[in-house]
């Protein structure tokens, strides 16, 4: 076996490999001296190692590889600089022995590296291969030069054509030092069969990739090219181009604008920058959008304050029926407006069960006063964004609702209703409220920012009405600021008269039939108590309309005087969706609560029954706690009293008592039922039955005092329309009566109590 002595050269991240070239520039003195030992006493030849990893700057031969590339030194120049550029040609892999290190140089003994037979047939067929895939790379790398080409082509030998086609591969580092140690060629060839395959997929990627974006490029230097045309053709022609037009209108709107000096200086700025953003540009859109919009906000357009009280009640009249001290209310708050045109008088918020006409109030309102509209509601809202807009950057950004309101709005002074402000979500993206308190806070309303606008925009114009349906889900410091107006419940009666003075009119006029349909107030009635079921009276002018359409559709070619009666109702309805309320006797155990919901008054039955067991309580009925410990109260308070109420003890221990509270989807929560409770538990036990006319609502305690309840109008209402004639209340809740409409207060006997013995009397010792 040949051995010789080579000067080494250590590769420090590079690779050389046989058949292949590598230029060096030699800038320090010891890495020079290798070199001229190697061209001067080796004739050139030298050997070429790449350690795997470098470690650190003094390599120790342990950490040397045991092969290198034999490489012949081509030309060596001396650079000005001194440094020494050199041109090596890889020859062959060879076997290194050892390493000797003399003083700086480093030297190796090596010998022919040894390589496994491999037979013929596996040379061809792997050579084959890759002939193949190389052929398929070159397709799609057209720059690969036809006298490589042919040396491929032309190789018979395995070895040989790996490392040069390897050679012109753009290889990582770790991938060539893969090809450099990988010594069977075999191996190397499949190595080679694989990257091949990837490199063409990679290549004809990267080409699809290049060809649409050229594509893209060419068509919009197209467009650029013939966007020029056209505008010397323009200017040949005396024409202006499109965005110089846009610009010259732009501009002209500018200087018409009324609007304050931060917008203008806004404007002007933006437009001197649109005029020099290319048409291609993404900018481009963008910022025409952006001066569009504050173009379209109506600065400077004002609407004339109706001032005459009179006409504002007119018009307020014209529109709703009764309401007469919330009307009130709306013209006291007008004039105060007027008078002070004060920045600080609070909001109106009209709060109220749905369809009582809480928006068609704000919108008369708004029409009373000669004021444009806009709506928006604010129910389940949870993004402050939504309010205050999305920055300009966010792909898509417009203004919040309240600017894109005032833009549709067409006046700086709308009557801008927020509705549903109670049902506001609470903030992911930040809090919807407090946004809310800036459009609505007077000191900071002047100059309200959106974040789209960028510029302070002043709302201190708007007058701003709120609706909700619950008070208590108000945001308080919101609540703070609003001037609360209550719309309750109707009774049957107002709802009679609303139908009779307006709703109907307004429907006949909808659906075509002024003068010739005619309603009976029976089968008003009838409608509201067995087709309707509601505080207000969206649901029956949803219904009084099905009927006018009906009737319309069958005088379209008969056109002949109607009287609607309940029959007629009947007939165009069909069944009664909801049977006549409350018409039923109770049994011993069932009393009528009150209760109180976003809907209106309702009835809430309590029914109280008793089996073998015991003692134990079994509540049901979608309770909340307090009214479960209020069910506790009212037992004890029984058990305390067993003998005054003639109660056998034994019945109690002996027994379970059961309580459960009717409509039971809903949630029922707080004391109020404290009285009705213990009415049902001892008219159980007792077996005495009480009125299903008779209701009852007020908190009780262990010694059987009565105390004050909430929201008792709308439960008298929701009672009154649900046919009861007594109702027993809390003495406490005496002034509360006040608000109670004559009507019912002609109708309904109203007992005030301040201990449960006061009820106990009159219904169980026989006074009702
Ligand atoms: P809300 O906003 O309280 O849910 P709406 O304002 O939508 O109620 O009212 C529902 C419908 O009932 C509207 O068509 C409205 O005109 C009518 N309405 C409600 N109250 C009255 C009233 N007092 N007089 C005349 N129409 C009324």
């Amino acid at each position: 076996m040949i051995k010789t002595k080579l000067p080494v050269i250590i590769l420090r991240n590079m690779v050389l490999l046989p058949l292949g070239e590598l230029k060096l520039e030699i800038e320090n003195e010891e890495d020079k001296e290798i070199i001229y030992n190697a061209v001067n006493k080796h004739n050139g030849y030298c050997l070429l190692v790449t350690p795997k990893y470098i470690t650190n700057d003094n390599l120790n031969t342990s950490d040397l590889p045991n092969m290198g590339v034999i490489g012949k030194i081509t030309s060596n120049i001396v650079l000005p600089n001194e440094h020494i550029r050199i041109n090596i040609r890889g020859i062959n892999r060879a076997d290194i022995y050892e390493y000797i290190q003399k003083e700086n140089i480093l030297d190796a003994i090596i010998g022919p590296i040894k390589i496994e037979d491999i037979s013929e047939e596996e040379n061809d067929a792997c050579l084959r291969v890759i002939k193949k895939e190389f052929a398929n790379y070159v397709n799609v790398m057209p720059n690969i030069s036809n006298m490589i080409i042919t040396k491929i082509n032309e190789e018979t030998s395995l070895e040989k054509v790996t490392d040069i086609i390897v050679n012109i591969l753009p290889l990582s580092f770790q991938n060539k030092y893969l090809f450099l140690t990988t010594i069977n060629p075999i191996v190397r060839g499949n190595y080679l069969i694989d990257l091949l395959v990837k490199e063409e997929k990679v290549e004809r990627l990267e080409k699809n990739i290049e060809t649409d974006l050229q594509k893209e490029l060419d068509k919009s230097q197209k467009e650029f090219i013939l966007r020029e045309k056209l505008n010397v053709i323009k200017k040949e022609l005396g024409d202006k181009d499109s965005k110089e037009e846009d610009i010259d209108e732009i501009r002209k709107k500018i200087n018409n604008l009324d609007a304050p000096k931060n917008i203008i200086d806004r404007l002007n700025k933006e437009v001197n920058r649109f005029e020099t953003i290319p048409f291609t540009s993404p900018e481009y859109t963008i910022t025409k959008n952006y001066i569009d919009t504050l173009l379209s906000i109506p600065f400077g357009e004002y609407t004339l304050d109706e001032e005459n009280l009179d006409s504002i009640k007119q018009v307020l009249d014209e529109n709703h029926n009764g309401l007469e001290p919330i009307k009130e209310r709306i013209l006291e708050y007008i004039s105060v407006k007027k008078l002070t045109n004060s920045l600080t008088s609070p909001i109106i918020c009209l709060v109220g069960p749905p369809g009582v006409g809480k928006t068609s109030l704000a919108y008369s309102i708004a029409k009373a006063l000669n004021r444009n509209f806009v709506k928006i509601s604010v129910g389940g809202v949870s993004d402050e964004n939504e309010i205050t807009g999305h920055r300009k950057t966010y792909v898509g950004a417009m203004p919040g609702r309240i600017i894109s309101s005032i833009i549709k709005s067409k006046s700086m002074n709308p009557l801008f209703l927020i509705d549903e402000i109670d049902k506001m979500g609470k903030g992911i993206n930040g809090d919807p409220a407090s946004a809310m308190l800036e459009v609505l806070d007077k000191e900071q309303n002047k100059t309200f920012s959106d974040n789209y606008i960028e510029e302070g925009i002043d709302l201190s114009n708007v007058m701003f009405v709120l609706t909700a349906n619950n008070i208590e889900d108000i945001p308080y410091p919101l609540l703070d600021r609003l001037e609360i107006i209550e719309l309750s419940s109707y009774t049957e009666f107002e709802k009679i008269d609303i139908v009779k003075n307006h709703l109907f009119d307004i429907l006949l006029k909808e659906h075509g039939l002024t003068n010739s349909v005619t309603i009976s107030e029976s089968a008003i009635k009838y409608i509201i108590s067995n087709y309707t079921k509601e505080a207000g009276v969206r649901e029956l002018r949803r219904v009084l309309s099905t009927i006018l359409r009906k009737i319309a559709k069958e005088q379209v070619n008969n056109q002949k005087k109607i009287n609607i009666t309940s029959k007629e109702v009947k007939k165009y309805l069909g069944k009664e969706k909801y049977n006549s309320i409350n018409n039923e006797d109770h049994e011993a155990g069932v009393v009528n609560g009150l209760g109180y919901t976003p809907f209106g008054g309702v009835l809430l039955p309590i029914e109280t029954d008793f089996y073998d067991g015991t003692g134990k309580i079994i509540l049901t009925g979608s309770l909340g706690e307090v009214m479960k410990e209020s069910a506790s109260v009212a037992l004890g308070y029984v058990k305390s009293n067993l003998k005054e109420f003639k109660i056998n003890k034994k019945l109690l221990e002996e027994n379970d008592l059961h309580i459960n509270a009717l409509e039971g989807a809903t949630k029922k929560d707080g004391p109020s039922a404290g009285v009705t409770l213990t009415t049902a538990i001892i008219s159980s036990l007792t077996g005495t039955k009480v009125s299903h006319k008779i209701a009852m609502t007020g908190e009780i305690t262990l010694k059987g005092k009565v105390l004050k309840i909430g929201g008792l109008k709308e439960k008298v209402i929701g009672a009154y329309n649900n046919g009861v004639d007594t109702i027993f209340i809390p003495k406490t809740n005496e002034n509360d009566l006040e608000e109670i409409p004559n009507e019912i207060k002609k109708k309904v006997n109203f007992i005030l109590v301040d201990n449960y013995k006061d009820i106990y009397d009159k219904i169980f010792l026989g006074d009702k």
